[in-house]
């Protein structure tokens, strides 16, 4: 049970997730540490747990962002082009802008507005150059859709269940880029896949469970 990894603070929490073997990167530590989820959620911020964040939506656990942070870690260099989808309360969409560096771009997707309000809010507090500079980029819209760019993205994170692969997120990977999703309705597998050139490369990671990625009214309807 991952909650053995929960903390009194934001570094210890980072530190045990760490021991714990949920990521091995100084990278991903540094971002882990630079962006406080006690920005991000109210409710036992420093505990290894999903947290409700409303609108039947949730704020990811800890040890889930620290695995995902780095299977992207080789893609979210500085200067690369992130979309985060589901961004929810906005966490892991400041992780990735940070690691990009100054010179990269992070693209966050959300249907609920007052969710993308909120991620808004809770970046403002410790991280307000990100959206000033225009590194996050916070978008209400449909993320199944995506956010076609020029060029593609070098790291997409999907925080929310899709039923089967969406396609047109797949198609906006840059050559080289890698893509973490879940995917599944009663049985969910975390699933990565790696562009090279026009190949696609899919890896079945582990069993996950996440909230669905649906459309706005089936989410609010529960
Ligand atoms: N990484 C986020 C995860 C939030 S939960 C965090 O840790 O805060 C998943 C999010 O996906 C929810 O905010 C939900 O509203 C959103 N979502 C679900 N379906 C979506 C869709 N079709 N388009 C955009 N966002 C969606």
């Amino acid at each position: 049970m991952a909650w053995s990894c929960s903390g009194n603070s934001n570094a210890e929490l980072v530190s045990n997730l760490r021991s714990a073997g949920q990521f091995t990167s100084d990278r991903v530590e540094a971002a882990m540490l630079a962006v406080d989820r006690g920005d991000f959620t109210p409710s036992h911020p420093y505990r290894d747990s999903p947290q409700g964040i409303g609108y039947n939506a949730t704020i990811t656990a800890p040890h889930m962002h620290a695995n995902a942070l780095q299977r992207l870690e080789g893609q979210l260099v500085e200067g690369a082009k992130g979309l985060d989808v589901g961004s929810g309360s906005g966490y892991l969409t400041a992780a990735m802008a940070v690691m990009v560096g100054s010179r990269g771009k992070v693209v966050g997707i959300e249907h609920i507005p007052q969710l993308v309000e909120m991620a808004r809010r809770n970046i403002e507090k410790n991280h307000g150059n990100l959206l000033r500079s225009g590194r996050v980029e916070l978008i209400e819209g449909d993320g199944r859709i995506g956010r076609p760019i020029e060029g593609g993205y070098n790291a997409i994170h999907v925080g929310a269940a899709a039923p089967t692969l969406p396609m047109e997120l797949v198609r906006q990977l840059a050559d080289g880029g890698r893509m973490v999703i879940p995917v599944g309705t009663a049985h969910q597998e975390f699933i990565q896949i790696d562009r090279e050139g026009d190949r696609f490369r899919q890896k079945t990671l582990h069993g996950v469970i996440y909230v669905p990625l649906t459309s706005r009214e089936e989410q609010l309807r529960k």
